[in-house]
Order: C-alpha cells, then sequence, then structure tokens
C-alpha cells in the first residue's frame, strides 16, 4: 500500500505550530488530514501547494480589504470545493455506493449564528448552501436538503457527474478490492479574525471514502468539527469524524479556554491528547484565538495546511 495511503491508520505524535498574535487579521486553512490518495500521488505537490494557496489568496483578500472573518472563510473554503484534488465538493470522497453526499458548517463567533447541511446533493458548493440555511432559514441543519430549495435560494446546482472524478472512482475499487485501506479522511476548513477582532470557522467534507449512504461526520455538527465564539476562538477540524463528534473537539478547545483559562495551545494540545490520541483516533485542526494567534495541529501523519507565520506564507504539504 503507498505510503500516503497508510497515512491516516493510527495517530502518531502531536505536531503542533503556533503563531505569534497578530493584531490585524489572521487566516488558516486546511486541506484535511491523512495525505494524497494513491490516485492522485502522481500529481505533483506542486497542485497541492498552488490549491492552498488560491485558497488561501481567496481569504486573505477580503480579510486585507478590511471584510469580515465569516466571509473570508467561506471565500477559501469554496475556492477548495472548487478543487478536484481536495476532498470537498467536485472531487470529494464516494459513498459505498459510489455517491458524492457531502457535509459543511459555518460559524460566526461574533452573532453566535451558524448554519450546517449534512448529505448535500445538489449544491454546487454545500458552504454557501450552509451560509444560506444561516442567513436564509429558522434552523440550523439541514440533511440532504432538496434540488428545490437549492434552486429557489438562487445558489448554484450541480449534479453526481460534476462532484464526481475519475480518482474518486479508482480509489473506491481499490478499497473494495481491499487493496487501500477502507476508511479515508480528507475535508477542507479554514478559520479566520477579521480587523474587528471577529472569529468565524468553516468547514466542509465528503467525508470518509466508502461510507455508508446518509453516514454524517464531524463537520456539520456545530462543537464537534467547526466552531466559533469570539473572545475565545475559531476551530475548524478535519479526521476520524466519530471520535470528533463523540469527544465534542472543537468546543472541548473552546471550554478550555473559557473555564480553564488555557491559552489556544494548551487547549489544542490537551484536547487531540485526550480526546483524539487517547483513543486511538487521528485528524487535525487549524485554529485562531481572539487575539489572531494561529495553531494548527495534528496526530495524524500529515495534514495539508496554510497560514503565515511571521509574514511569510507557510504550505503544509
Ligand atoms: N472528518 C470528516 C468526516 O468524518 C472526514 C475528514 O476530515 O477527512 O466526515
Amino acid at each position: 500500500m503507498p505510503r500516503d495511503e497508510e497515512a491516516i491508520a493510527a495517530p502518531r505524535s502531536l505536531q503542533l505550530v503556533e503563531t505569534e498574535p497578530r493584531n490585524g487579521y489572521a487566516l488558516a486553512l486546511h486541506g484535511g488530514a491523512g495525505g494524497r490518495i494513491h490516485e492522485l500521488v502522481s500529481e505533483s505537490r506542486t497542485s497541492f501547494e498552488d490549491g492552498l494557496g488560491a485558497a488561501y489568496e481567496a481569504g486573505t483578500t477580503i480579510l486585507r480589504a478590511g471584510g469580515t472573518a465569516l466571509d473570508a472563510v467561506c471565500a477559501a473554503v469554496e475556492q477548495l470545493e472548487n478543487n478536484p484534488l481536495f476532498n470537498a465538493g467536485r472531487g470529494a470522497a464516494l459513498t459505498a455506493d459510489g455517491r458524492v453526499e457531502l457535509d459543511a458548517a459555518v460559524m460566526d463567533g461574533g452573532s453566535g449564528s451558524a448554519g450546517a447541511v449534512a448529505v448535500s446533493r445538489f449544491a454546487k458548493n454545500p458552504i454557501r448552501l450552509a451560509r444560506t440555511v444561516m442567513e436564509r432559514s429558522r434552523h440550523l441543519l439541514l440533511v440532504d436538503p432538496s434540488e428545490e430549495l437549492v434552486r429557489t435560494w438562487e445558489l448554484d446546482s450541480a449534479t453526481q457527474e460534476y462532484f464526481i472524478t475519475d480518482a474518486r472512482v479508482k480509489q473506491l475499487a481499490r478499497i473494495k478490492t481491499r487493496q487501500a485501506a477502507a476508511p479515508r479522511h480528507g475535508t477542507v476548513g479554514a478559520v479566520a479574525r477579521d480587523r474587528a477582532g471577529s472569529v468565524a470557522a468553516a468547514t466542509s467534507t465528503g467525508g470518509m471514502a466508502d461510507q455508508q449512504e446518509g453516514r454524517v461526520g464531524d463537520s456539520p455538527v456545530i462543537g464537534a468539527g467547526t466552531y466559533a465564539r469570539n473572545g475565545l476562538a475559531a476551530i475548524s477540524c478535519t479526521g476520524d469524524g466519530e471520535a470528533f463528534i463523540r469527544g465534542v473537539v472543537a468546543y472541548d478547545i473552546a471550554a478550555r479556554m473559557r473555564y480553564l483559562g488555557a491559552g489556544l495551545a494548551d487547549a489544542v494540545r490537551s484536547t487531540i491528547e485526550t480526546e483524539l490520541t487517547a483513543k486511538n483516533a487521528s485528524g487535525g485542526l487549524v485554529s485562531v484565538d481572539a487575539d489572531g494567534r494561529v495553531v494548527v495541529a495534528h496526530n495524524s501523519p500529515t495534514m495539508f495546511a496554510a497560514f503565515e507565520d511571521d509574514g511569510r506564507l507557510i504550505l503544509m504539504t
């Protein structure tokens, strides 16, 4: 089995990067824990870096111009959804019966409002649909939102043919013939702090390759895979979804900060150790605190991420 596909198997030692606080704006994004799928290994590392870089630029352009953290995380995630290399939107992982079912969530730390979709099949950009649920419905989470709703809200729709790529069809075939490890993750997400000091988080995913139809992971579950609260932090996760839900990972980090007075890096470290590593689960996250300090961490062997440290763009692939 190629090394990249072994990648998610068992948790490894924690890798954690913490940047200096930034008084202005800050952005961090991830392109999933778990590495490239075998079928994409031939894609050069530069393609992944270009994808992350373009998404980072989309978000940072908004923040630089004084835009909101909410707009920035949605713009960055939308770019990654449109890029077939990542497990979200086009090019997302396939369910056991070869279909695409997408999950996404967004949370605005200022207003405390959030929107999410699970088993989304018709919106070209699930993150837009999640945001529209937040802004135009009375609800927070919609499951299997209809094509009609996507049209009513005047969002771009797409068919299964659009979402399904050859690389994912081949990956599923290899999983079915046991040539690849069964559950694989990917997922994309972003967190930001804007100039006004507000934070936001957004996450979007196709879930785990070969997952049962109807399975919903942590990404659209507020507090598990996605969370933001002004004065504390914004967090977007990737990894073994069930473990992130059981450990309420994103909120556990915020709660450590809120009730124990922990700093972001310490909170992230403790949560990953107790809720993931100790439970033999792997994954990672990007996070930003109220001061614009970014913490990127994972106990999976790899994680794609982009963030700035000391004015330098770091692309982790
Ligand atoms: N956490 C996602 C899920 O369980 C998968 C991933 O991050 O790769 O659906």
